[in-house]
């Protein structure tokens, strides 16, 4: 009866773990994705979907190139192709006077009219400070120590079985 009613609870407690990673892993992902203007949706699913935790590795691998960038207006993380913010309506990119069309903070000439272009201007994106990456690191620090835990008790479950059969 004893060894039935320890077997549950191990089951339980196995069966809550299951769930819990993916919660927790999914949370993480998707909060430090969206912080720096990576899909949080494709994320999440990339990260709790790819089995074996290959999917947040991978993730953690590619967010370190990911720069974010905001709004120098309003700090809203933008896109690199957006020319006004979608929060605050501040142009983001600098228009030629002369033709209207987009040009970049450090050109001399505007390059589809040729136009001069007043010098000294600064981006009006700034890079995004990057969001501190403990947090992840302690999710991926915690779901380790579950699976080895997890390993630890289907190691544990025959041994606890045969050593209550003994015990009998
Ligand atoms: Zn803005
Ligand atoms: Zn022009």
């Amino acid at each position: 009866m004893a060894v039935v009613s320890s077997g549950l609870l191990l089951l339980i407690f196995m069966f809550l773990i299951l769930i819990l990673m993916p919660v927790l892993i999914g949370i993480g992902v998707y909060r430090d994705a969206k912080a720096r203007g990576m899909e949080p949706w494709l994320w999440t699913a990339v990260a709790v979907l790819v089995p074996y935790c290959i999917g947040l590795i991978i993730y953690l691998v590619l967010r370190t190139k990911h720069k974010g960038l905001k709004c120098g207006s309003c700090g809203t993380g933008v896109e690199p192709d957006y020319a006004v913010c979608p929060h605050c309506g501040a142009k983001l990119k600098y228009t030629c006077e002369s033709c209207g069309k987009p040009v970049a903070a450090d050109w001399q000439a505007c390059a589809h009219c040729g136009a001069a272009l007043p010098q000294g201007r600064t981006p009006l994106v700034a890079a995004a400070e990057a969001p501190s990456s403990k947090p992840l690191w302690i999710i991926l620090g915690i779901v380790i120590g579950l699976v080895l835990l997890l390993l630890a008790l289907f190691i544990g479950i025959p041994f606890l079985t045969f050593a209550g059969f003994a015990a009998v």
